[in-house]
């Protein structure tokens, strides 16, 4: 309920007034001078003030004066009511912050048409800062998730690049300075280290660029019209080859199969689900690769005998940078899922998980055949 505060030094105008407000519904409350009126204000403030000008004790101005300077009281209407309105008292009122001015005798429609007028003003005014307040509360928390973003990954630089980083530079230093006592195969073993911690670097990066590129919506995403069984038998061919000592990777898939994808976002796909396969399953496991088509999607499976993903890991494993529980000290940045899942929202597609813990995972991408993005 609006709750008024009616200070005036005449008892038989107050009780009037507080009449007047009673029988609108509004909770009003009388106090018989400025001294009164002010503690009853700094008690319980109201959500709007009537207030002569002439009183005892402490008159309308200095009232006026104090709720203006009290950040409780700072922003409440404030309505002068005076016998005398000569042209100075209003100007000396308005200039004091008075809302509004009305010469006795006034009626009761003059009053209620001020009082209403006044709190509708306030109400615009709280409406306007809850917007201005709330486009501030989302600027700030954009801001904040973008610099969490960046703290993390200068954290994963410093982490995640080092490790392939030193194992260049030694690698490469062996290989100078003990160029002629080496074996061949250590020599070979040397510069594979230095090729495979090239290839590290190089995907993360392309990672990380990605993901960037994405927030900012740089990104350029132009499809085309791909055979994609070519380029995914490629990269099983490649995965095969770099893990050739400890995975098996069979690719199921028909002969040709068309989809207008976009080249890189496809290996972004495929890449990431097949690094997760070989990386959370054991040595000697397999990992089988199914494309497959049905009459709507384009269904691309990825499946492995794992460790398997946790329950409650599922509902926010595409988030960037989370990762499971059970991951342990597998390296890992906890991009890859939210690359694919980027990259599949992008062609209206959806990703299924399939998981037990402890006897493994499969991932399937469905991609519908007929894109809403060209
Ligand atoms: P990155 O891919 O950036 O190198 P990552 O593999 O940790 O790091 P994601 O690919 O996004 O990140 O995967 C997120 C998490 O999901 C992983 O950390 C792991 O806990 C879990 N996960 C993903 N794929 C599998 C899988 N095939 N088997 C078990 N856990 C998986
Ligand atoms: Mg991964």
């Amino acid at each position: 309920m609006v709750n008024i505060l009616v200070i005036e030094d005449e008892a038989q105008i107050r009780q009037d007034i507080l009449d007047w407000l009673f029988f609108e519904g509004y909770a009003a409350r009388g106090a018989e001078n400025g001294r009164v009126g002010l503690d009853a204000a700094l008690q319980d403030p109201p959500d709007l003030i009537i207030c002569d000008i002439a009183m005892p004790e402490m008159d309308g101005y200095n009232v006026l004066i104090e709720v203006r300077s009290t950040p409780l009281l700072v922003n409440t209407p404030f309505i002068f009511t005076t016998a005398a309105a000569s042209r100075e008292d209003m100007r000396q009122g308005m200039s004091l912050g008075a809302d509004d001015y009305l010469t006795k005798p006034f009626s009761r429609a003059e009053l209620l048409t001020s009082i209403e007028a006044q709190l509708a003003k306030k109400a615009a005014l709280q409406e306007q800062m809850r917007h201005q307040l709330n486009a501030l509360e989302i600027s700030l928390a954009g801001e904040r998730e973008q610099s969490q973003l960046k703290t993390r990954l200068v954290a994963m630089f410093s982490h995640d690049f080092i490790n392939p980083l030193n194992a260049i530079m030694t690698s490469a230093d062996i290989l100078q300075t003990f160029e002629e006592k080496l074996t061949p195969e250590r020599k070979r073993a040397h510069l594979t280290r230095i090729t495979d911690s090239v290839r590290v670097l190089t995907q993360m990066l392309d990672d990380m660029m990605l993901v960037a590129k994405a927030e900012s919506g740089q990104l350029d995403l132009a499809s085309e019209r791909l055979d994609v069984v070519g380029p995914i038998t490629a990269f099983v061919e490649e995965f095969q080859l770099v893990h050739s000592e400890t995975h098996t990777l069979t690719l199921h898939a028909p002969a040709r199969l068309f989809l207008n994808i976009n080249p890189k976002l496809l290996r972004q796909i495929v890449a990431n689900l097949i690094s997760n396969a070989v990386k959370y399953s054991p040595s000697g496991s397999d990992v089988v690769i199914r494309l497959e088509e049905t009459p709507e999607t384009v269904d691309l499976s990825v499946q492995d005998s794992g460790i398997g993903i946790p329950e409650t890991a599922l509902k926010t494993l595409f988030e960037p940078f989370h990762r499971a529980s059970n991951a342990g000290y597998t390296k890992g940045m906890g991009l890859g899922l939210a690359i694919v899942k980027y990259a599949v929202d992008h062609y209206g597609g959806r990703i299924e998980i399939q998981s037990a813990v402890g006897q493994g995972t499969t991932v399937i991408v469905h991609l519908p055949r007929k894109q809403p993005t060209g």
